[in-house]
């Protein structure tokens, strides 16, 4: 379906210029035990679902539900739902 490859396609191009353009959009997430700051990059907001890492400071595991990633994912599934609604 020409019509849905070209929508994709411009989205991926806009994930591509992601460094460039995405750059102001990572997160600092504060560990919950000891409040030390873990810098977030864009990419990973965007793509994970769950976001894990061991806090620097006191090397506790934090798992945090990634709800900027659970919005776009939702997003995705509605536009690839809408788009399988298009006839070309
Ligand atoms: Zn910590």
């Amino acid at each position: 379906m020409a019509g849905a490859d070209a929508y994709g396609g411009a989205y991926d191009s806009a994930f591509e210029q992601g460094p460039e353009h995405m750059r102001d959009y990572g997160a600092e997430l504060a560990c919950p035990k000891c409040g030390q700051l873990h810098y977030i990059s864009p990419r990973r907001l965007q793509a994970d679902l769950r976001i894990i890492f061991n806090c620097s400071s006191c090397a506790t595991e934090v798992v945090h539900e990634n709800a900027v990633a659970q919005a776009i994912a939702a997003r995705m599934a509605t536009i690839r739902r809408e788009l399988g609604k298009i006839k070309v």
